[in-house]
C-alpha cells in the first residue's frame, strides 16, 4: 500500500484534479470510496476541490500498482494530506477562507453551521478551520442567562461549564480567553427562542468578571461574565474607544471578586421581591429560560439578604465556626415546601439555614413541625424586611 509520503509529482495532483472535473464530484468521490471533505479543499480555478480523495487518485496515478488508499488509511487535515499538497504547490483552503459567513447569515442549528464551514461537532464557541476568529453562541433556549445581545454597548455573555465553580482553563472558556487577550474580534451569533442562528454582530471580549451564579445542579458557584463590546468591523480603527483599549484592561481574579459586594450593585430585600412579582409578570416565551434561572437567583439571593448570615431558623443551636470559600457564612436555601411537591420558588417559601438546622428539618423526626414554623418565620421575615425597604424608597 502506497503511503502518503510516495506522493511526490504534482502532475499526478494535477491527474488527479483533471478526473475529478470530468467525472464530476459524486463520480470522483464514488469511484475512490471517499465522502465529500468538510474542512479542506484545493482552490483550483476559482472551485473547491475535495483535497483528501485527489490525494488518493493522485497516488493511484503516481503509483498505479500499488493498492489503493481509503478514507481510514491517512489522515486529510493538517498534518496529513493537507501537508503534501501545499509542499507540492498547491493552495488547499477552508471553506471560511474562501466565503466567511457576513453579518446577518443564518442557519438553522449547529449542525447546519458546521456542513457549511466544517470543523467539530462541540458545544460552545467554535473556531472554523483555517480561522483565528472565536465564534459565540448564544442560544435563548440553552441553559446559560446571557444577556439579550446589544449593537450597542457591552453585553455579558455567561461562561461555558453547567455544575461547580467554572474555570478559565477549560476548552471553551480557554477559546474566548484567548480572544480577549489577543483582541481578535469574535463572530457573535444569536438564537432566539424557535429561531434561527444567526451572525449578529463582531464582538471584541473587553473583560472578564466572575459573578455568583447558581449551577444546573441548583448549588451556588462562580461564574465568568465575559463583557463583549459589539464592533463595526474586525478593522480597529473603527472601534470604539473602549474597545480598542481592551486589550490593557486586567480582568479581576476570582479572589478579587469573592465576597465582594461591588461587582454587581446590591439589590435590597425589598428590590428582589420586586423583580421576582415583574418577572411573573413577563411571559414572552422567547425568555422563559431566562426568567427562570432570574427568579431562581434572585429568590435565592433574597432570602440570604433577609437573613443577614444567620440560620432563620429559631431552633438554631449555633451557626458553623468556618465561613464558606467566598467568605460568606456557610447557609443553605430551603424551600420549605419543596418544588416538587408544589412549593413557590419565592422568598416566603424559603429560609436560610444552617446546616444543622437543614438536615434537622429534612431528615428529623419532626419535619411537619418544622415546616410549620418555618412558614411562620418566613412570613414574618418577609413583612418585615420588605417594611424596612419601603420605609426607605417612598421617599
Ligand atoms: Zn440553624
Amino acid at each position: 500500500m502506497a503511503r502518503l509520503s510516495d506522493l511526490t509529482e504534482s502532475t499526478a495532483v494535477e491527474g488527479a484534479i483533471s478526473e475529478f472535473r470530468r467525472l464530476g464530484r459524486g463520480d470522483f468521490l464514488d469511484r475512490y470510496g471517499f465522502g465529500e471533505s468538510r474542512d479542506y479543499f484545493i482552490l483550483d480555478g476559482g472551485d473547491l476541490i475535495d483535497s483528501k480523495p485527489v490525494v488518493a487518485a493522485a497516488l493511484a496515478l503516481q503509483h498505479p500498482a500499488a493498492q489503493r488508499l481509503g478514507p481510514d488509511d491517512f489522515t486529510g487535515g493538517i498534518s496529513g494530506a493537507v501537508r503534501v499538497l501545499r509542499s507540492l504547490g498547491f493552495t488547499v483552503v477552508t471553506r471560511a477562507q474562501v466565503k466567511p459567513p457576513l453579518r446577518g447569515a443564518r442557519y438553522r442549528d449547529r449542525a447546519a453551521v458546521r456542513a457549511a464551514f466544517g470543523g467539530d461537532m462541540m458545544a460552545g464557541p467554535i473556531r472554523f478551520p483555517g480561522e483565528d476568529i472565536v465564534n459565540l453562541f448564544s442560544d435563548a433556549s440553552g441553559p446559560y442567562a446571557d444577556e439579550s445581545p446589544s449593537l450597542t454597548e457591552t453585553f455579558g455573555y455567561r461562561g461555558q461549564g453547567q455544575v461547580g465553580d467554572q474555570r478559565v482553563d477549560y476548552r471553551a472558556n480557554r477559546l474566548i480567553e484567548e480572544a480577549r487577550t489577543s483582541g481578535t474580534p469574535a463572530r457573535f451569533w444569536h438564537r432566539p427562542k424557535g429561531g434561527e442562528f444567526t451572525f449578529e454582530c463582531w464582538v471584541v471580549v473587553e473583560n472578564r468578571v466572575w459573578v455568583e451564579g447558581v449551577g444546573t445542579d441548583g448549588q451556588e458557584r462562580l461564574e465568568i461574565d465575559w463583557r463583549l463590546t459589539p464592533v463595526p468591523s474586525t478593522d480597529p480603527q473603527e472601534w470604539p474607544e473602549p474597545a480598542r483599549l481592551a486589550r490593557t484592561v486586567t480582568p479581576l481574579t476570582r479572589e478579587e471578586v469573592a465576597g465582594a459586594a461591588e461587582v454587581s450593585p446590591s439589590p435590597t430585600y425589598g428590590e428582589l421581591v420586586r423583580r421576582l412579582a415583574d418577572l411573573e409578570r413577563t411571559t414572552e416565551p422567547q425568555t422563559v429560560s431566562r426568567i427562570a434561572y432570574q427568579r431562581q437567583y434572585a429568590a435565592r439571593r433574597a432570602v440570604l439578604i433577609r437573613s443577614a448570615g444567620q440560620c432563620e431558623s429559631e431552633r438554631c443551636t449555633g451557626m458553623p465556626a468556618e465561613l464558606n470559600r467566598k467568605g460568606m457564612p456557610i447557609l443553605d436555601v430551603d424551600h420549605i415546601v419543596e418544588l416538587s411537591q408544589g412549593g413557590a420558588d419565592h422568598p416566603l417559601n424559603m429560609v436560610a439555614l444552617c446546616p444543622n438546622c437543614h438536615a434537622a428539618k429534612t431528615r428529623g423526626q419532626h419535619a411537619k413541625r418544622w415546616e410549620k414554623e418555618l412558614r411562620r418565620i418566613a412570613q414574618a421575615a418577609h413583612d418585615r424586611s420588605r417594611l424596612d425597604v419601603t420605609e426607605g424608597s417612598a421617599v
